[in-house]
């Protein structure tokens, strides 16, 4: 990753915050706090330390969630989904140890024009076939975005899907009541890349709901647009895409679930074929000087923005938490001062 000015939030963590750990840069922020290159001392790794909020470590339901995030990746162990190494707690929040991933994300991959339409077949089936993966573990992703898929410089540019924050397990009854998303949570995903089903009850989405922001993702991949309202299909959108793509975007984005495919494997399956042969052995993905300027200021311009909008939910949070306290349905005895 490239390198960036902290931000006055990050300039607060001290290196130490970390037992075992030295934190170094801050790579990323999102709703549910900080990501940090960082160095694992007792080996002398770089890794990346995924910080809660520590605003959000005083509420149990983030706390349950970002446990939830561990376990999801704890159950995983695959080539294309990020790898975890450790989970804890400081004095003031709770942290996630992963491998740090070095390279851009989708999102950076995909403005780069230069990017060849073999190379990004490969990576969406390097994508399902870690969803595929996910799923087989009984593991949903529910925020599949490009924002949420690192490309691993260090490993040919592969595609690592992150971010499990809003995952679920499928055959878990109890996790499902414990982890019910809460609208906070559920305003956290990205209502582009949702199933419609999911946008109107999480809950009751299955599977089939990662298969829909899968298709969005191929959609905006080959597009730069997402799919809204009506769309053309990708071939007549980019020269040279084979149009038997059409069909596969075409019925991941079907409205109704049982209209879209039925499992990842069967989208890989019509996906596959589409692959060059070749690229089964990929060189290393190379960015000029100038690509990875550019990607360095985006990445710092958009981890401003994350963080600013991460202190807009903290601050929307802090309102509704002191208008509850001051209705007087608040049971807590510490912290209300509001007569009932
Ligand atoms: P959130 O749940 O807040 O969205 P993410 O897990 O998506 O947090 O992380 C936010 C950003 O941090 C990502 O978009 C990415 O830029 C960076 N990041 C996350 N995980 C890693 C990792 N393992 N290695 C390197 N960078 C990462
Ligand atoms: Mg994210």
């Amino acid at each position: 990753m490239s390198s960036f000015e902290p931000t006055a939030i990050s300039r607060s963590r001290p290196p130490d915050l970390v037992s075992g750990y030295r934190l170094e840069k801050l790579v990323g922020a999102g709703g549910m706090g900080e990501v940090h290159k960082a160095t694992q001392l007792s080996l002398g790794r770089t890794v990346a330390v995924k910080l809660l909020n520590p605003e959000l470590a005083k509420d149990p339901s983030f706390i349950a969630r970002f446990q939830k995030e561990a376990a999801a990746l704890a159950t995983l162990s695959h080539p294309h989904v990020v790898a975890i190494v450790d989970k804890g707690k400081t004095d003031t929040t709770y942290y996630l140890v992963m491998e740090f991933v070095d390279g851009p994300s989708l999102r950076e991959l995909m403005r780069s024009p230069s990017m060849e339409t073999p190379v990004l077949l490969r990576r969406m089936l390097e994508i399902c076939r870690a969803i595929e993966y996910a799923h087989g573990r009984g593991v949903i992703h529910r925020d599949l975005k490009p924002e949420n898929i690192l490309l691993d410089q260090q490993a040919g540019g592969i595609a690592k899907v992150s971010d499990f924050g809003l995952a679920s397990f499928l055959d878990d009854a109890t996790a499902a009541s414990r982890f019910a998303l809460t609208s906070t949570h559920m305003s956290m995903g990205t209502i582009s890349y949702m199933a419609p089903e999911q946008r109107v009850d999480a809950k009751s989405a299955d599977a089939r709901a990662d298969i829909f922001s899968l298709g969005v993702i191929l959609y905006e991949t080959f597009t730069g647009e997402v799919p809204l309202g009506t769309f053309d299909p990708p071939s007549r959108k980019r020269a040279g895409l084979d149009p038997r793509v059409d069909a596969i975007v075409m019925r991941c984005l079907k409205p109704d679930p049982d209209d879209r495919y039925p499992s990842v494997t069967a989208l890989i399956a019509d996906l596959e074929p589409l692959v060059p042969g070749s690229l089964l052995s990929m060189p290393p993905l190379r960015l000029t000087r100038w690509q990875r300027a550019k990607a360095s200021m985006r990445r710092a311009a958009r981890v401003t923005a994350q963080t600013a909008a991460g202190v807009t939910v903290l601050a929307a949070v802090g309102v509704l938490g002191v208008a509850y306290h001051r209705s007087g349905r608040c049971t807590c005895s510490r912290r209300c001062r509001a007569p009932p």
